[in-house]
């Protein structure tokens, strides 16, 4: 799951705030925009905090490493 970010991506972190519909299949709020799946969990919440394009923010990866300690992401 690790991807190499390659010089001269163009692809840098910048807010992009989610838009969460509610999903009647699952029953759960979904970003139409990343396909982010609002959870009760803290690395949810940073996700959701962090806008669609949270994958790219510097510390994602640590970031998820520390919250998602306890179960496979
Ligand atoms: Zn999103």
């Amino acid at each position: 799951m690790v991807k190499k970010v390659d010089k001269g991506n163009t692809e840098v972190y910048s807010y992009e705030r989610h838009h969460f519909y509610l999903d009647s299949n699952a029953g759960k709020q979904v970003c139409a925009n990343c396909g982010l799946i609002a959870l009760r969990n803290k690395a949810s919440e940073w996700c959701v905090e962090k806008g669609c394009l949270h994958k790219l923010h510097p510390s994602y990866s640590l970031t998820m490493k520390k919250l998602t300690r306890q179960f496979e992401w």
